[in-house]
């Protein structure tokens, strides 16, 4: 089953209004390969998001960085799946290690923003990662799978999620992982999801990889058999994002 390249580009809590637009300038300029090859989908913060909307290629795509985990209400701070909806965005990242390790977001919490996030008609980017210790602790499929299994349990229909694998020791680090690293705990994913869910849902579900992914390392992990794109955070936020999309040919 094919499962189309897809690169996120993720901006953080990052960027002016001028900036925004001189980024989404770079965006519009850029050659990439068409959309059969490749799903772009960039990130702002959400009081960038209806600008980037309407300067942005119609060919790339708006996401989130975060939604409410049940229907807005009395929530000061929070944006709910239905206002994202409302303003047809049609993406949310979830699960990102920054919110799981700076706000203490559990992998349950996680999974029930997920399948809110599915139930309004958002289509889901879900972080997974382990951190450094874990790592060395020899636990790294262990926590994937944990994080993946909380998914699981609330969310029956994989279609409109991307999972994606981000080692936390990884992100904004310049410490990537090597294509083997990474290609390895990929395909424990899908052996995991084939397992667990289905084989149709391991074959079908694109599994992307984040952390330090640049112009000049892209190429090379892409070429992994696993690993089905990028979520790409500072490099998003330069020229070189064009490249990396264009690894994807
Ligand atoms: C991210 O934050 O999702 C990320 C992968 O960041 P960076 O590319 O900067 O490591």
């Amino acid at each position: 089953m094919g499962r189309k390249f897809f690169v996120g580009g993720n901006w953080k809590c990052n960027g002016t209004f001028d900036e925004v637009k001189k980024i989404v300038n770079i965006l519009n300029e850029g050659q990439v390969p068409s959309q059969d090859v490749v799903e772009v989908v960039v990130s702002p913060p959400y009081v960038f998001i209806p600008v980037v909307k309407s300067l942005l290629r119609p060919d790339f795509h708006v996401a989130a960085q975060n939604c409410w985990v049940k229907k807005g209400g009395a929530f000061t701070g929070e944006v709910s799946a239905e206002m994202l909806v409302n303003l047809e965005v049609p993406w949310v990242i979830l699960g990102h290690s920054e919110r799981r390790l700076i706000l203490g977001e559990s992998n349950e919490f996680v999974a029930d923003k997920v399948a809110y996030a599915l139930s309004q008609g958002l289509k889901v980017i879900a972080c997974v990662g382990e951190t450094l210790e874990q790592r060395e602790a020899g636990t790294t499929v262990e926590v994937v799978a944990a994080q993946t299994k909380a998914i699981t349990e609330k969310v029956k229909d994989w279609t409109n999620i991307v999972l994606a694998y981000e080692p936390v020791w990884a992100i904004g680090t310049g410490k990537v992982a090597s294509p083997a690293q990474a290609q390895e705990v990929h395909s424990e994913l899908r052996k995991w999801l084939q397992a667990n869910v289905s084989s149709e849902v391991a074959a079908s579900t694109r599994i992307i990889y984040g952390g330090s992914v640049n112009g000049a390392n892209s190429k090379e992990l892409a070429g992994q058999p696993d690993i089905d794109g990028f979520l790409v955070g500072g490099a998003s936020l330069k020229p070189e994002f064009i490249d990396i999309i264009k690894s994807a040919e």
